[in-house]
Formats: structure tokens, C-alpha cells, sequence
């Protein structure tokens, strides 16, 4: 591919928009999508606003922020992951030093903070006072002690319960609430100027998720994938679909096997909807082909994400394409929420 012919390209949830400015000048810098995906992340992360990633992440059910992030470069299909990681600020910075130090692809929990430890990364409090709030009002609105179990265990399920209890009874209503307080992910894909794709996830997880609950974010294939040859893609929200349905990789695979981006994606949204799950909650999908076209879609209506290509100022929104059960797809006006 020309390097000097190929426009750069950035994708990504919403909450993306704060290191947009600074991953677009790499890229128009001729940096590598990589250097770039990394870029915004680790942006997204030093935000204490967000509670969905990084730094003022919400925390899991005992009130520690676990954080799992990724990075995958498409030029040489490599990987690097951290997951269940406590004590660090930016996962995404650990993920590629995975990649690049170590054969392995993705450290867990103690592990990958000794190895962070060990690469230099300073250890700092990630919950903040704000985020440690949300979290106990949510716990005790919904639960109550027991004598029976463990009390932290008893609340999960207790939280569970309720959970599953709205989502039965008013599924629209019980998705929307707990999905904006309980879950999201930054995910951001890059196509540089070689034509050289990348992929970086991270994300605090399910919030009042069980201790060590790992989500689709760090697992390569689920929660991203890139391969020059064909594309890339990124999912959030429910990670345990994207995971059952190896989401991502499925984008790409439908891509390699000869559908164009749209259908690709159309068509692993659609897949979700074969997994039995109790949740049903949403999974949104961030993709690109490896000739620049990008798409979202979601099996949420109003979802929206954000692209920026090298010779536009600003990022701009654009709806995802909601798909129903029965197939039928259609794109409406943004709404504001990824
Ligand atoms: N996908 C993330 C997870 O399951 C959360 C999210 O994107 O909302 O951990």
C-alpha cells in the first residue's frame, strides 16, 4: 500500500473523543495505528470522569477497580493483554508491553501486576472518591446482609437477582439503567498511513462484577481484532456475548470469507442473538474494513460512535445500525449513548 496515498483513519466509541485530537496528529505524523490506538486509550484512561475505564473506574463487588485492556497490532496479528489488573492506571501501556516483552499474550491478576512492577509502571489508587460512592449506593439500595454466605457473596447474588428480575419483567427499562451505570469500554481502531490497522481495548469491566470476572476487552477475538488484510473491529457491552460469540474475530472472518464490512458486521450482531442469555443485554460493534469504511452496529437501538479521518478537524458521530432478531436493520439519527 502507498503510504503517502492512504488517509488515516480513527474509530471508536464515544467516550474515545477526549485523546482523538492527540492520536489523529500521530497518525497524520506518519506514527504507526498502533502507537496511535494506544494513545487515545491511555487518554480515556487518565480520565477520572469515566467510569467505565482506567483511572475512577467503578469498582468490582468487593470495591477494588480490575482493570482489562488489550492491544492487537494487524500488520503481524500480535497481541499483548493484561486482565484483572489492580493497582495500575493505565492497563493499555502494561497490554503492549506484554506484547512486545513477553510469548505470551494475555497476564492476569497478581501476575500481570508483578510484570507491570517489574516494566516500570508506578502503583496508584484508581478509586476515587466519586466512584467509590456510586458504588455504595448501589450495593446497599440493593441488597441487604446474610447470615448464610459471605456477605459480599451474598450480595452479588442478591444484585444478580435484581438484575435478572427487571430485565424479565421490563427488559428495555432494566437494560438502559443498568447498562449506562454498570458497564462500557473505550475501544478505538486505527488505520495509519502505511494502511496498517490496530486495535486497543480497556475498560474496568462489569461493575459489581465478581472478583476476577474478566470480560471480552482482553481476550483477542472477542472484545477486538485487527488483520490488515481484511479489517478490524472492537465490541462493548455485554462482554460475555462478545466472548461466547468470538465477536470481533467473527467481523473479520465474515470479511476474509468474502462478505463486504456492512454485511460482515450485520451478520456477527445477528449471531447474538442465538445466545441463550438471561442478561440479553446490548453489544455494540465498532468495525473497519481495510480500506477505510467503517460502521457501527449494535443490537441496541441509538447507539452511536465517533471516527476522525486525517483530513477532518474534528471527530464526527454517526448512528450505529441496529439490527432486530428477525434480521431487519435500519440506522436511525443519533441519539448520543454508545
Ligand atoms: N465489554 C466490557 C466487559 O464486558 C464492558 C463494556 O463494554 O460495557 O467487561
Amino acid at each position: 500500500m502507498d503510504a503517502e496515498n492512504t488517509t488515516p483513519l480513527l474509530v471508536a466509541s464515544s467516550n474515545a473523543a477526549i485523546g482523538f485530537e492527540e492520536g489523529m496528529s500521530l497518525l497524520r505524523d506518519g506514527a504507526p495505528a498502533l502507537d496511535a490506538v494506544v494513545a487515545v486509550v491511555r487518554r480515556v484512561e487518565d480520565n477520572p470522569e469515566d467510569h467505565t475505564v482506567g483511572y475512577g473506574g467503578l469498582p468490582n463487588l468487593r470495591g477494588e477497580v480490575e482493570l482489562d485492556a488489550m492491544v492487537m497490532d494487524g500488520r503481524t496479528l500480535k497481541a499483548g493483554a493484561v486482565a484483572a489488573l489492580k493497582g495500575f492506571r493505565n492497563p493499555v501501556l502494561v497490554a503492549r508491553r506484554v506484547m512486545e516483552v513477553l510469548p505470551h499474550v494475555l497476564l492476569a491478576g497478581e501476575g500481570a501486576a508483578t510484570f507491570a512492577r517489574e516494566m516500570g509502571f508506578s502503583e496508584s489508587e484508581l478509586l476515587t472518591e466519586e466512584a467509590r460512592t456510586i458504588w455504595k449506593q448501589r450495593l446497599e439500595a440493593s441488597l441487604a446482609g446474610s447470615d448464610e454466605v459471605p456477605p459480599e457473596i451474598a450480595s452479588y447474588y442478591r444484585h444478580m437477582a435484581r438484575f435478572v428480575r427487571e430485565m424479565t419483567q421490563d427488559p428495555e427499562a432494566a437494560a438502559s439503567e443498568h447498562e449506562t451505570d454498570a458497564m462500557d469500554t473505550v475501544v478505538v481502531l486505527a488505520r495509519d498511513r502505511a494502511g496498517n490497522l490496530a486495535v486497543a481495548t480497556s475498560t474496568s469491566g462489569w461493575a459489581w462484577k465478581y472478583p476476577g470476572r474478566v470480560g471480552d476487552s482482553p481476550i483477542p477475538g472477542a472484545g477486538g481484532y485487527a488483520d490488515n488484510r481484511y479489517g478490524a473491529a472492537a465490541c462493548t457491552g455485554r462482554g460475555e456475548m462478545a466472548m461466547r460469540a468470538a465477536t470481533a474475530r467473527s467481523v473479520v472472518l465474515y470479511m476474509k470469507m468474502g462478505l463486504p464490512l456492512w454485511n460482515a458486521a450485520r451478520e456477527a450482531t445477528l449471531d447474538l442473538y442465538a445466545l441463550e442469555d438471561e442478561f440479553a443485554n446490548v453489544l455494540t460493534i465498532y468495525a473497519t474494513d481495510a480500506h477505510g469504511n467503517h460502521v457501527g452496529f449494535s443490537n441496541r437501538e441509538g447507539r452511536t460512535y465517533i471516527f476522525q479521518t486525517g483530513d477532518m478537524e474534528a471527530p464526527d458521530e454517526r448512528p450505529c445500525a441496529f439490527v432486530r432478531p428477525d434480521g431487519s436493520t435500519e440506522v436511525r439519527p443519533a441519539s448520543g449513548r454508545t
